[in-house]
This record gives structure tokens, C-alpha cells and sequence, in this order.
């Protein structure tokens, strides 16, 4: 038998009552009514934007999960304003003094807390700090602005624009910044979103009548956090909105960080005025790590999960998957929930075995699906010269460049070490391979178009190999 939303929220309250001090449920939960639900949400209205915004962030997880437990499926908590709340007779701030009529006033503003107070948590992951965030080459500029913007926020990159793939840390730098701002300061308004969370809160909002409370919600914000604005694209109405909630912000002087997987400009259907604004400020990107930062990355996961690995297993992830970091972490995690249950060492042959489904098919008899001969073939398509002439001895400019790129992606991707790599190349010496490294990575610094072109070749090597993962 369904429970209608009234039976709900007595029962949700009954769960919670004692898990919150109880001036605060009365302030904050009892005080809210049930106006409706469905099957996996109560909706709430609480008396003014104040308490929607405490009610959600403060309280939304935990009221959710005692749904939870009382229907035994996953529910959700959504909290609006109440239609009779009119902003006009919000207590203002200052003491009323002339006498007259004040009593029901002076209760409601009893009710009301100091705006000083601790504000409301967003919902972050614990574990994604800076501290738990592994610099690379790949990341270090990101990671850089990343801490400059929870230093000092709105003074030096507004908005800050991080874009890279799925699993390359963007979410997990978004989140950091708000943990180090608000373990400063604990007054700091922040507010996490996902672009799609700020969709359907949107289109709640309309449905009930309560933009007025969405708005007031996001622009009292310090520091607003929206994570993949490419979900954006093509959503007209809801962009309108962003590009408005934006701006108030912006004007204000509050920090935006936004992230998405590509840059504002690749973003075709994105009002313009919305590319532009998102290039105000530092538009920055986060690529795969390279093979250093790839060891750097197992060691740490394996340390902060108590898992000890070998060197050879960690190289031999570290070679086997190149495309992210979250391939990187399900491999640890899967050793991990291997070796606690076995009880047995993990052996570079067993971590192979495990990792069959996680990794690439690189041990599997058709050969590793990253080699250097792919890499060669894939460059000299790009650079239109024969694949054959990279390994020869000629030095003709037309095959130094692509050369020296296939031998820096061969490095960067699988890892192997200079010695072989001059090997492969016609039997070059390693300070050759060293010279040639070098001087990609200082001509990709230098010259953007050269990045990137060397970036889709990188690209492209990624896909075609993660297409015969899911082969
Ligand atoms: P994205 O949002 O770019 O798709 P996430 O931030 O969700 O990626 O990262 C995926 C996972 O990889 C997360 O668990 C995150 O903690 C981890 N991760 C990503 N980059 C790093 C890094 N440089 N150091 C440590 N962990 C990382
Ligand atoms: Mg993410």
C-alpha cells in the first residue's frame, strides 16, 4: 500500500527526530509540509528561500535516506517555497523598534537564523581534495588555477573553465576548491551542481511557480560549482536562465568554475553569449596522464586504500590502460577487492587475469592493441608520410617531425623506455629519443597548432583502442 505524502513525511520525521538537535527540527524540518510525491520523491515547501536552501542542503540527504529505508528504494527529497511567501514581508534584518504591531513579526524573525551562521554544506566526495590529487604534466595548470580560485576566489580567474575527457579530474578539482574554501571559512556559500541538476530544478521550479526561490537560491552563492555545461547544448531555456544567473553572479563578483568535456568554443550549440562568457575568464584542459603520472597516480590509490603492489603490477597498469584516471582507480579497486578476499599477493600475472575486463585486451593473443607500430602507422597517416621511413635513417624535415611526435606519444602512452624506443626506430640512441621528446614538448608549448594536431593524434590512438576494449 502506497503511503500518501503526508503518512510519508510523519514517518520520515519520526526516523529523523532524533538524529537532529531539537531546536533545529523544529526550525527547520517540522515546520515544512508535504505537499505531494511520487514514487521516488516527497515534495516539500518549507516558508521562504532560506529555509528551502537549509532544508535541501542541510538536511536533503538525510531525509532522503530515512525514505529510503522506509520504501526500500532509492528517493529523493525536493523542497520549494511556499506560495504564500512573498518577499515584501520577509523580516528585514534591522530591529523593528517602532512598537505597533509587532509580535507575529518578531517570531518569525526568532525563527530566522543569522545570516552569519555556518551556511549550508553542498554535497561533496570526502576524498576529493587537493591533497588526494595526483600533479602531472598533464593537469598541473589546471590544478594550479584550480587552487589559485580557492585561495582567492573572483580576484584572478572568473569564470574558471576546466575541459578535458571523462575520468581525467575535473568533478574531483571542482570539489576540492569548495572543501578548501569552506574549511576556511565556513560562512562561504557554495553551491555544487551538475548542469543537468540545475536543469531540473529549473524545470521544477517553473512547474511549482517558485523561480523566484530558484534564483534567490543560486545568486546568494559565493562560489557556484557547475559541472558539465556541455549537457547545456541545445537546452534553450535553461541556458537563458544560466546565462541570467551568471551574470548576477559575475556583476557581484563571486566565483563561477565551470567544467565540460570540451572547449566553450567546440560547444556548436551554445548560445554564443554563453561561449563568450565562459571565456572571460581561464579557460584551461586537463589531458590523459602520461606514463609517469600514471605510476605517480596506482601508487597513491594503492597507498590511501592500504594495498600493496608491487612495481612491476603498477607498471604493468600504468602500461595497460592510458585513457583515465578512473580506468586507473577501477583496476586498484578490483585488485583490491580481490586481494582482501583471498587473501593472496598480487602477482603481475595475476593482476593481468583480474584486469582482463577493466584493461585493454593487451595481453591477449592478437598482440597489444597500443604498440609502437601503431603509433607509427597512426603519425605518418596524420603527417602523410610512409610509416616505414620514421624507423629509416633520413632526416629530411618532412620526417623529422612526425618522427620525433611518434616517438613522444610512444613515451607518453605505453611508457617504454628510451633505450627501447631508439631501438625501435632503427636502432637510434637514447639521447636522440631524449632530444626528440624534448623538443615536442617545447614546440607543443610554444605553438598551439602544433599541440594540437600532436593532441588528436593522442586522441585518436585513445578511441581506436578503447574500441577494441568494447570490442
Ligand atoms: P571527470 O569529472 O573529469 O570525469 P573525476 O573527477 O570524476 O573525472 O575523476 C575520476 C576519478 O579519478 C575520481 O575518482 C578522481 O578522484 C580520480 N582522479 C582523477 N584525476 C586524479 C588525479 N590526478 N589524482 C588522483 N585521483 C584522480
Ligand atoms: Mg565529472
Amino acid at each position: 500500500m502506497e503511503l500518501t505524502a503526508e503518512e510519508l513525511w510523519t514517518r520520515i520525521q519520526a526516523i529523523v527526530r532524533n538524529s537532529v538537535p531539537q531546536h533545529a527540527f523544529h526550525t527547520w524540518i517540522s515546520s515544512a509540509k508535504a505537499v505531494a510525491s511520487t514514487s521516488d520523491e516527497l515534495m516539500l515547501e518549507a516558508q521562504n528561500p532560506f529555509h528551502v536552501e537549509w532544508l535541501e542542503d542541510k538536511f536533503g540527504p538525510l531525509l532522503a535516506s530515512a525514505g529510503e529505508q522506509i520504501l526500500g528504494r532509492p528517493f529523493r527529497i525536493a523542497v520549494s517555497c511556499s506560495a504564500s511567501y512573498d518577499s515584501a514581508s520577509v523580516p528585514s534584518i534591522h530591529f523593528d523598534t517602532s512598537g505597533g504591531d509587532s509580535t507575529s513579526r518578531t517570531v518569525e524573525r526568532d525563527e530566522t537564523p543569522l545570516p552569519t551562521a555556518d551556511a549550508p554544506r553542498p554535497l561533496l566526495n570526502e576524498r576529493y581534495t587537493f591533497d588526494r590529487f595526483v600533479v602531472g604534466t598533464n593537469n598541473q595548470l589546471a590544478v594550479a588555477a584550480c587552487r589559485a580560485v580557492a585561495d582567492q576566489p573572483a580576484k584572478m580567474y572568473n569564470p574558471l573553465f576546466l575541459y578535458g575527457g571523462v575520468g581525467l579530474g575535473k568533478t574531483h578539482l571542482m570539489h576540492a576548491i569548495a572543501h578548501q574554501l569552506i574549511g576556511t571559512d565556513t560562512t562561504r556559500r557554495v553551491a555544487y551542481v551538475s548542469s543537468e541538476q540545475f536543469m531540473n530544478e529549473l524545470v521544477t521550479a517553473i512547474r511549482q511557480g517558485t523561480t523566484a526561490a530558484f534564483r534567490a537560491r543560486y545568486r546568494a552563492m559565493d562560489l557556484l560549482l557547475v559541472d558539465d555545461v556541455h549537457f547545456l547544448e541545445g537546452k534553450e531555456s535553461t541556458q537563458e536562465e544560466f546565462f541570467h544567473t551568471f551574470n548576477a553572479l559575475y556583476d557581484a563578483q563571486r566565483q563561477i568554475v565551470l567544467t565540460s568535456d570540451r572547449p566553450p568554443k567546440e560547444m556548436a550549440r551554445l548560445e554564443e553569449r554563453l561561449v563568450s562568457r565562459f571565456e572571460w575568464g581561464l579557460v584551461v584542459d586537463l589531458r590523459p596522464p602520461d606514463f609517469e603520472t600514471r605510476i605517480a597516480i596506482l601508487r597513491k590509490k594503492a597507498e590511501d586504500d592500504g594495498l600493496s603492489l608491487d612495481d612491476d603490477v603498477i607498471e604493468f597498469i600504468a602500461h595497460s590502460c592510458t585513457a583515465s584516471v578512473r580506468e586507473l582507480e577501477g583496476a586498484v579497486i578490483k585488485l583490491l577487492a580481490y586481494s582482501s578476499l583471498t587473501h593472496q599477493e598480487i602477482t603481475p600475472g595475476l593482476a593481468q587475469t583480474l584486469l582482463q575486463g577493466v584493461l585493454r585486451r593487451q595481453a591477449q593473443l592478437d598482440g597489444p592493441v597500443m604498440s609502437p607500430e601503431r603509433i607509427r602507422e597512426t603519425v605518418a597517416r596524420r603527417w602523410r608520410v610512409r610509416p616505414d621511413a620514421l624507423s629509416s635513417k633520413r632526416r629530411t624535415k618532412d620526417l623529422t617531425v612526425p618522427r620525433q611526435v611518434a616517438m613522444y606519444l610512444i613515451k607518453e602512452t605505453l611508457g617504454m623506455s628510451l633505450a627501447r624506443i631508439g631501438e625501435t626506430f632503427g636502432g637510434r640512441d637514447h639521447s636522440t629519443v631524449i632530444h626528440s621528446i624534448r623538443k615536442v614538448e617545447e614546440d607543443m608549448e610554444r605553438d598551439p597548432a602544433f599541440r594540437s594536431l600532436v593532441e588528436a593524434a593522442r586522441k585518436e590512438l585513445i578511441d581506436s583502442s578503447q574500441g577494441d576494449l568494447h570490442r
